[in-house]
């Protein structure tokens, strides 16, 4: 008996899905290549969760984001618990920024937002944010929201976590690219075919770049850089009470975002920084896959750094890495998830955020694949998609 559904996109939000749709007793098949082992000789496609950290927050400057993320952070644990794959650090999240200047609007999301909500977060500024976090050298005037239950994710295990438990549902999985689709058939890297009564496209920055067999979704894929800052054990060890920071540098017309120390597979351990005011725009698939390719932009690469001293001067820097990635920013600012047509749905469009609210979207991806309403299920938009 074939598939009722293939999901294309075997990264955060497509991994997610399969889980829902199989636990909810679909027949599902999950596409998508591995995480290459050396990627400088991959072809692609690659993913924008190749990382060990992401940060994990219910507070955010918007009402949308601030539910997709609470509803999937009150769901880690039962995840994790029901895999035996731990992903989630609760270490506090902080996110602080400047009432005036270009970012003005940002600070006062974060701060209404919580409020509007009920979540549990604490306020702080002057002496009380310098004495808490006196890691941070945060620039004067800053205004501060601490979330006890914000801190980080490991988007990798949280992603194997998501896939055991389709896997256990009886999902299957096939690590391979897809090329193709027609209506419910979908052509995969290899040659072979897969059929399904309906697909889920959720290649992330992939499907614009290169959309399998639908109009393509008005996006932005931006080509971005981290920074990670090797430190030592007893660097890190010094470090121990350092939360995720999300914040708003002097005079400057975006936010910056840091991981605290966290140990990455190669057994060392760094603090990484990350986002920036430019970065280039990928054009096609080709880009994106070269750009993954690379070690990320030198002057990008030269100004985190820059950011990262600044806001942590005492901090001992061993050795320096920087690492691409890429972000996906939609019309609406919300991720696209929609039915375009019988036989297939959209979900994709992470507008840099989407890694700690992957459950809930996965869950909506599945919701709208089976026919349902995303705009009823109570998140203050309907997801929505445009198209080019
Ligand atoms: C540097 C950086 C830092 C970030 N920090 C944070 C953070 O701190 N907190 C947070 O919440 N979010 C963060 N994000 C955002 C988050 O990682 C993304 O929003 C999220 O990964 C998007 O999920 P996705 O499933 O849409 O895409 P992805 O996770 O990229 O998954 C897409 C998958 O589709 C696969 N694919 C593509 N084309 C095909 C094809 N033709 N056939 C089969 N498979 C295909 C890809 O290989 C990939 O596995 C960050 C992103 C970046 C780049």
């Amino acid at each position: 008996m074939g598939a009722e559904f293939v999901v294309i996109g075997r990264g955060l939000m497509g991994t997610a899905c399969a889980r829902h749709l199989a636990e909810a007793g679909c027949r599902v098949v999950l596409v998508g290549p591995d995480e290459p082992s050396d990627p400088a000789r991959h072809n692609g496609p690659f993913g924008s969760f190749h990382d060990a950290g992401r940060i994990t927050r219910n507070i955010a400057h918007d009402p949308v984001w601030a539910r997709l993320s609470t509803r999937s952070l009150a769901r880690y644990r039962e995840i994790e618990a029901r895999t035996g794959i731990w992903f989630y650090t609760p270490c506090g999240g902080l996110m602080a920024g400047l009432d005036h200047g270009a970012m003005a609007g940002f600070t006062a999301g974060f701060h209404e937002t919580p409020r509007a909500l009920g979540l549990v977060h604490e306020r702080l500024e002057g002496a009380r944010l310098s004495e808490r976090f006196a890691m941070f050298d945060l620039p004067e005037g800053s205004k501060g929201v601490f979330d006890p239950a914000g801190g980080h994710i490991d988007p990798r295990a949280m992603r194997r976590a998501h896939e055991a438990l389709a896997l256990a549902a009886g999902a299957e999985v096939v690590a391979e690219a897809a090329v193709g689709r027609e209506g419910g058939t979908v052509i995969l890297a290899d040659g072979r075919s897969l059929s399904a009564e309906h697909v889920v496209v959720a290649t992330g920055g992939w499907a614009s770049a290169a959309p399998l067999g639908m109009a393509r979704p008005a996006m932005r894929v931006f080509q971005r850089t981290v920074v990670l800052a090797e430190i030592s054990e007893t660097e890190a060890a010094r470090l121990g009470d350092t939360p995720s920071l999300i914040w708003v540098p002097e005079n400057d017309p975006t936010d910056r975002y840091l991981l605290p120390p966290i140990r990455y597979p190669d057994g060392r351990i760094y603090v990484k920084i990350g986002g920036e005011d430019l970065s280039p725009e990928a054009r096609d698939g080709e880009a994106l896959n070269a750009w993954f390719r690379t070690a990320g932009g030198d002057e990008a690469g030269r100004s985190l750094l820059a950011d990262l001293v600044k806001v942590m001067p005492d901090m001992r820097i061993e050795r320096v890495l920087t690492a691409p990635c890429a972000v996906t920013f939609t019309k609406t600012g919300y991720p696209y998830i929609a039915r375009v047509d019988a036989q297939a749905t959209l979900l994709t469009g992470g507008n840099g955020a989407a890694a700690k609210c992957a459950d809930e979207l996965g869950r909506l991806g599945a919701v709208a694949a089976l026919g349902g309403s995303v705009a009823a299920e109570g998140l203050g938009t309907d997801f929505a998609p445009v198209f080019d």
